[in-house]
């Protein structure tokens, strides 16, 4: 690193434990970029202040995880329509002098179906289980995509209409039965991380001509999604997701295309050592 290296990073609390670094510092060097990129553990109630520090530090971008991504999108100069929609920035650039909140999270979503998969959500029927950040973001992209039908089910009924709000017109509250008949499923809730987790919907209602999407991608396969290979579904995790929205962000920070190949290679690399080290007697994670 020289006086001309250009630092971007990610806030969040906890932090540690992000793979971004992973990700977006295999981009830059598969790039050839003179950048670096840090995770800052970013205590609750100063995630404004870090936006700033971005702007006096003269950062080339910024990442933003929990709790930080409301808080984000208050601080920057402009938001764009869908971080403006979902009140949540995850990633935050330059343009010119004034800082722009990105949400790339629905966009890496839709464009690790298309990419990855060769999946077109455009006309299909689609249901969503939970309605978080995740939930509501996906719910934001597949109505945005033309999706035919976009069902949320959610334990809790409010977080399901307001995500089934941002969805427009294709957008309705549904009930877990309702999954049976959408091409596309996906997991938004965190089921499935724990190992004593439920599943977030009966398998019984997987059918092999769906898609169906876990937006977990740590452990890789979860029960569920497991689940959904045995019922013949097409099951993908949600490394996918990840790699993609830190792939449109990188974009908006160097101008230029994202080397996804390096990024997911890098990725898989470290969730491999995570894994073997939470396999090692005594160490496991928590
Ligand atoms: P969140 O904002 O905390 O939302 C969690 C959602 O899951 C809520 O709708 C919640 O329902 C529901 N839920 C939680 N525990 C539940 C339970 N025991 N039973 C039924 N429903 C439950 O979390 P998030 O940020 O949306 O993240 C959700 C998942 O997506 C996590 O596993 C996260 O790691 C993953 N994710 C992946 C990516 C990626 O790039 N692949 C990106 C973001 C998130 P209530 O509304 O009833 O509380």
């Amino acid at each position: 690193m020289t006086g001309e290296t250009r630092l971007a990073g990610v806030i969040g609390s906890p932090v540690r434990h992000s793979l971004s670094p992973t990700i977006v510092n295999a981009a830059f060097a598969a790039s050839g970029l003179d950048w670096t990129y840090l995770a800052f553990e970013v205590a609750p109630g100063h995630g404004a202040e870090a936006v700033t520090a971005m702007r006096a530090l003269g950062l080339g971008g910024l990442n933003v995880t929990m709790p930080h991504k409301a808080a984000a999108a208050g601080a920057v100069d402009r938001l764009t329509p869908v971080a403006d929609a979902l009140g949540a920035v995850n990633c935050v650039a330059w343009e010119g002098d004034l800082l722009v909140g990105h949400n790339t999270d629905g966009n890496g979503f839709l464009e690790a179906l298309r990419q990855d998969q060769g999946v077109d959500p455009a006309g299909t029927r689609c249901a969503i289980l939970g309605a978080g950040g995740a939930g509501r973001a996906v719910a934001w992209a597949l109505g945005h995509a033309g999706a035919a039908e976009v069902v949320v089910i959610n334990r809790s009924p409010a977080p399901a209409k307001l995500a089934a709000e941002l969805a427009g017109e294709a957008g309705r509250v549904g009930v877990p039965t309702d999954a049976a008949a959408a091409e596309l499923v996906v997991n938004a809730t965190p089921l499935g991380m724990g190992a004593d987790d439920p599943f977030p919907l009966d398998p019984e209602l997987l059918r092999s001509e769906q898609t169906v999407v876990d937006l977990i991608y740590h452990p890789a396969t979860t029960p569920w999604l497991r689940a959904a290979d045995a019922a013949g579904a097409t099951a993908i995790n949600g490394l996918g997701m990840l790699i993609h929205q830190a792939a449109l962000g990188f974009e908006q920070w160097v101008g230029q295309a994202a080397p996804i190949g390096p990024m997911r290679e890098a990725a898989l690399v470290e969730l491999n050592r995570r894994s073997e080290f939470d396999a090692t007697p005594g160490r496991g994670a928590t």
